[in-house]
């Protein structure tokens, strides 16, 4: 994130100078000047009439989602079967998928999990499948690493994953591991089209308050959503897509 003043722009009117609130602010030979320790909140840049205050978060926003692709939903199955809300986030997936032009991918971990190609009637591009005896039942330190390592891998640009016991226990060890944004609890999710983020909308302050949360400069921003806040969407068994399957985790 960083600041500039376009002196082409700049009259030295000082009209910005007591917007400040750390008065960081100086007109110095008839241009604004600022001083270290800005934070970015904006404010001299809405006091300005002449738009000569440039802060640079959406292109760098730009610049990050430039090097990420694509949507991914966690699909979480228990004893081999496909859960309910793996459906559900792919019909949210893939409205935001079409919105922004982009892959939606199903992640897939466990072994013998049945009607896996579903997944792709149900929405999804892609499934990336692990199937591997050990994640049979859930395991969250192999889930962990087998999803950072996906992710890693393919770089996408956002994770969906259920607010399951699961996906609330392995899915911040995820976000922590790749030092990026997580809103847990989500129950809206939409995107910018231009900027490319989430919206991650989620009750706060004992649910008096929904409020909106973006990850502005982190990649894959991450989300969790509770079971049956999107309905599952009507499956399309003539959907052609790629399942991969993946090696060891
Ligand atoms: S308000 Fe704008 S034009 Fe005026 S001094 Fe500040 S930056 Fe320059
Ligand atoms: S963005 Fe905020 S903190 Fe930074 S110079 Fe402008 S008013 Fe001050």
């Amino acid at each position: 994130m960083g600041i500039q003043i376009d002196l082409d722009r700049c009259i030295g009117c000082g009209d910005c100078v007591p917007s400040c609130p750390l008065a960081l602010i100086e007109i110095i030979d008839e241009k604004a000047h600022i001083n270290e320790g800005c934070t970015f909140c904006g404010a001299c840049q809405e006091a300005c009439e002449y738009d000569a205050i440039l802060i640079e978060a959406v292109t760098e926003t730009a610049a990050i989602s430039d090097s990420h692709h694509g949507i991914w939903v966690f699909a979480e199955q228990r004893d081999s079967k496909l859960k309910s809300v793996g459906y559900e986030l792919l019909a949210k997936g893939r409205q935001l998928a079409d919105t922004l032009d982009t892959e939606l991918c199903a992640i897939c971990f466990g072994h013998n999990i049945k009607e896996v190609e579903q997944l792709i009637a149900y929405g999804a591009d892609k499934v990336y499948l692990i199937d591997n005896p050990a994640l049979a039942n859930n395991q969250e330190e192999l889930y962990t690493r087998g999803l950072v390592k996906l992710i890693q891998q393919y770089r996408p640009e956002i994770v969906v994953a259920g607010a399951t016991s699961l996906g609330r226990s392995f899915i911040p060890r995820v976000a922590a591991i790749l030092r990026t944004g997580l809103t847990a609890d989500c129950t809206g999710l939409e995107v910018d089209d231009e900027t490319r983020l989430l919206l991650q909308t989620r009750p706060t302050f004992g649910g008096n308050i929904m409020a909106t949360i973006i990850c502005q400069t982190k990649r894959p921003q991450m989300s969790t959503v509770r079971p049956r806040v999107f309905k599952k969407g009507i499956p399309d068994n003539q959907r052609k897509g790629q399942i991969i399957k993946e090696g060891r985790i």
